[in-house]
């Protein structure tokens, strides 16, 4: 098998700007997310790109070379071109995989991919949240216990305006009381999206073993298996006679 090619986003603001997270996340959240995958897939070759580099760091040949983009977003998804975020859709469409963490739920390519507004209930109060795997056959749940927990996350709760998954893989029930579609699969076009949950940038939550176990098999499971853009619909001139309908065809 070649080498997986991770394109890992980041939009690299909270590390810069607030301390606490900068000690959790010294190397941003793009170098954890780095990390964890090269730990488990350690001849990916992995490129990372952060929102205020020119292009957000993106380019055509990065998307067209990505098998799989991986893509953290919170306070600025306004920030992203909408003329990126198409041809991060677009990259989707055609075969790349993209896996949406977190408050990446509200991200521009995520969004676009969904069709839906992807909104949510939320609440900041340090809550244990435990996950649930409902699918351990599931190549993504390899390696993941039938649950974990984390000490100290933010809380996401239902109604997530998402459309129906194809696969819904954890479930996460927190302190509250609220219950949570965390780790959800869809086709779009010739390519994979994963959303998963977990990862609220004051928490280490990156750093937890089954956190980053998810990550590195969704990163694999989504990863591109053709490019194949269908953009046009083209005009085809050979066709197979049809025969004159008769009245017994009618
Ligand atoms: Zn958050």
């Amino acid at each position: 098998m070649q080498p997986l090619r991770v394109t890992i986003w980041n939009e690299y603001l909270h590390e810069l700007e607030h301390d606490t997270v900068a000690a959790i996340y010294p190397d941003g959240i793009h170098g954890a997310l780095r990390q964890l995958v090269l730990e488990r897939w350690s001849d990916a070759v992995v490129t990372t790109a952060t929102l205020r580099e020119r292009d957000h760091g993106l380019s055509d040949e990065l998307l067209a070379t990505t098998d799989v983009m991986l893509w953290w977003g919170h306070k600025a998804h306004a920030e992203v071109s909408d003329a990126w975020a198409e041809k991060v859709q677009a990259a989707v469409l055609s075969g790349m995989g993209l896996v949406a963490l977190h408050s990446a739920h509200l991200a521009k390519p995520f969004k676009r991919l969904m069709g839906t507004h992807c909104s949510l209930r939320w609440r900041e109060a340090d809550e244990k949240e435990r996950l649930w795997n409902l699918q351990p056959s599931h190549p993504i749940m390899a390696g993941v216990p039938d649950q974990f927990e984390l000490a100290q996350e933010e809380m996401y709760g239902e109604r997530f305006d998402i459309p129906e998954p194809d696969e819904l893989l954890m479930v996460s029930w927190f302190q509250g009381g609220d219950v949570f579609r965390s780790l959800c699969t869809w086709q779009r076009g010739h390519g994979r999206v994963v959303y998963f949950r977990p990862g609220h940038e004051t928490y280490p939550t990156y750093h937890d073993p089954h956190v980053r176990t998810v990550i590195a098999n969704a990163a694999l499971w989504a990863r591109r298996r053709l490019t194949r853009s269908d953009a046009k619909s083209p005009r085809v001139t050979e066709f197979e006679s049809v025969p004159n309908p008769t009245k017994e065809h009618i």
